[in-house]
């Protein structure tokens, strides 16, 4: 008997889903004593928002249940593989929150094992080199419908297999000439089980092992048998893999590994107006439809960061989605921006900036007085404290809080109407001034300065405030206003995603202004410009060039359709 002090049990899950159910089970009766999971990106593009889903399960699980989650890097396939894509995926897993200690792996550190286990197969006739050209072995794979036909290489000896395949390994062989298979069945309802490929010959240079290979393991032949060298009990991956989890318990049952691995699947996420496949991306980003990887618009996990997303709400999001069923449909798209906005909300302090600027000047107020107001940093924290605004003569308010012919609902600044300056005082407009054109350049006003602070002795109440600038105390800078990627729910449903894809999807605007401090905000640091929305500082900004993301508008459209 184990004294139940020593060894206290995990603590309870917080969460409960089918896969947290399995764990639970698994380690009550005793089938594991200690769960092992892992995330294995492929790094052949950046993470997605989907990856998170994956992220947020296996490091959960791992944390919930008191055991560990590895990071291991599935770079199986060199021609699509790149170093700056392993760099991304460790900054971003770790900007999402998520530790793997001294566990980061990489299935090409098994290169010389999974070799090694090849030679096994062959050795038990389990596995034989082909030489029929990929066209032929997939004409030989017969469909859904009809069985497949044996090449005319099965039945070769293993002795010839084990020469060729050594000779594939040193090099003798062109690249496609001849590949390594399993011998399982030709006519299995499984098309994964029809003697799939293990290894094929391939002249490309590997992130991490160069030129060191010319054969190279498919996925299917490295992952499992990554997982038996890792100890990961639970292998949670996305449902297209179901049809290939009778191979992943093929090979572990015919090679010596060194534990047993089981494979468990859930369904991908999915989010409306949105595409999420690294494939799609990369061709977003080499065809020029957006900037980068990192372009805002994306939806990737670093362009969410650069957009001023925080990675708080990015896990309060997944959270809210939970892992859900086996057939999970479309998540909306402003579900995702409800989360991310409730954190903002919470934690980000509120600064003036004026994007579409319209001068306006206080006839009556003295020329040449400045005076600092005290404003609030932010009304969700108290402890966010205040600040000083300069304020003066010659002030910037937007140009749409001002009409000259006011409709009825419209209740901020018209001729001979009162508002609030917000934290300032009450002003009323008295003139407007026009250009030749007959567009309004200017309004002049006068101001109550009873009013100071933003409230009357004598209690009236303007119906409108506004927020301001100090015309000679704010500073220039270029915003930039992102819409939906694309212009339907479901991108790509009739055709090439890319004909759906939103010609508006970023709005530049020049010319906006801000608060001065504001150019001494860190890069990834998001603020709420009043009555604007969500802005941070773009790492484009230079000294003297000040370039903003609107991260998100203030309308919360998901709360408004629920509430
Ligand atoms: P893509 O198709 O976008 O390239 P992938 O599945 O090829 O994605 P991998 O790098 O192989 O990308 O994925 C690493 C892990 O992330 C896998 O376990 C995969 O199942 C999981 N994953 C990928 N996309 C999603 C998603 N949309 N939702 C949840 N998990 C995902
Ligand atoms: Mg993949």
């Amino acid at each position: 008997m184990t004294d139940p002090a020593a060894t206290p049990s995990p603590p309870a899950p917080a969460r409960s889903d089918f896969i947290r159910d399995i764990v639970a089970a698994d380690l009550r009766e005793g089938r594991v004593t200690q769960v092992v999971t892992r995330f294995p990106p492929e790094p052949n593009g950046y993470l997605h928002i989907g990856h998170p889903k994956s992220i947020a399960l296996n490091f959960g699980i791992a944390e919930e249940f008191g055991g560990r989650c590895h990071l291991r890097f599935d770079d199986t396939n060199p021609v699509k593989e790149e170093q700056r894509y392993i760099d991304s995926i460790i900054e971003d897993v770790r900007w999402l929150g998520f530790d793997w200690g001294e566990h980061l792996y990489y299935a090409s550190d098994y290169f010389p094992q999974l070799y090694a286990w090849a030679l096994n197969l062959i050795e038990a006739g389990q596995a034989y080199v082909d030489d029929l050209t990929a066209d032929e072995i997939r004409e030989h794979r017969g469909t859904f419908t009809e069985p497949g036909r044996d090449s005319p290489w099965r039945d070769r000896p293993s002795a010839e297999s084990l020469d060729l395949f050594k000779r594939m390994r040193a090099g003798e062989f062109p690249d496609g000439s001849r590949v390594l298979r399993a011998r399982i069945d030709m006519a299995s309802p499984n098309l994964n089980l029809r003697d799939p490929v293990l290894y094929r010959i391939l002249r490309a240079t590997h992130p991490r092992t160069g030129d060191e290979w010319c054969i190279y393991p498919l996925y299917d032949f490295a992952h499992g048998q990554s997982d038996a060298i890792e100890g990961i009990t639970h292998s949670i991956c996305t449902l297209e893999f179901e049809d290939h989890r009778p191979l992943y318990d093929w090979f572990l049952d015919n090679l010596p590994v060194p534990s047993r691995p089981r494979q468990y699947e859930f369904a991908r996420l999915n989010i409306t107006y949105t595409l999420l496949s690294k494939r799609f991306l990369a061709r977003l980003v080499n065809e020029g439809h957006v900037r980068g990887w990192d372009d805002p618009r994306m939806p990737t996990v670093s362009a969410l960061r650069r957009r001023g997303f925080p990675a708080e709400g990015v896990r309060n999001f997944l959270d809210a989605v939970g892992v859900g069923g086996k057939g999970q449909s479309a998540v909306e798209v402003e579900m995702l921006d409800h989360a991310v906005r409730d954190v903002l909300n919470r934690s980000t302090q509120r600064r003036f900036g004026v994007l579409h600027p319209l001068k306006l000047v206080i006839e009556n107020y003295p020329e040449g007085q400045v005076e600092e107001l005290e404003v609030i940093n932010n009304p969700e924290d108290a402890t966010a404290g205040t600040r000083k605004l300069p304020f003066s003569r010659e002030l910037l308010i937007e140009r749409d809080d001002f009409m000259e012919d006011p409709p009825g609902k419209f209740f901020r600044l018209a001729p001979g109407r009162e508002v609030r300056l917000r934290y300032a005082y009450f002003v009323t407009c008295t003139s407007v001034v026009k250009d030749e054109s007959g567009e309004i350049v200017e309004l002049r006003c006068t101001y109550d300065p009873a009013t100071r602070g933003g409230d009357a002795p004598d209690g009236r109440k303007p119906k409108g405030t506004l927020h301001w600038l100090s015309a000679e105390h704010a500073v220039p800078a270029e915003v930039r206003v992102y819409d939906r990627l694309f212009t339907r729910p479901d991108p790509g449903a009739e055709g090439d995603p890319v004909d759906d894809l939103n010609p508006d999807s970023e709005t530049v605007l020049e010319g906006c202004l801000v608060e001065a401090g504001l150019a001494e905000l860190p890069v990834g640091e998001t603020v709420q410009f009043e009555r604007l929305g969500y802005f941070c500082p773009d790492p484009d900004s230079a000294p003297g060039r000040l370039v903003f993301n609107r991260t998100l508008g203030l309308k919360d459209s998901w709360a408004k359709a629920k509430g």
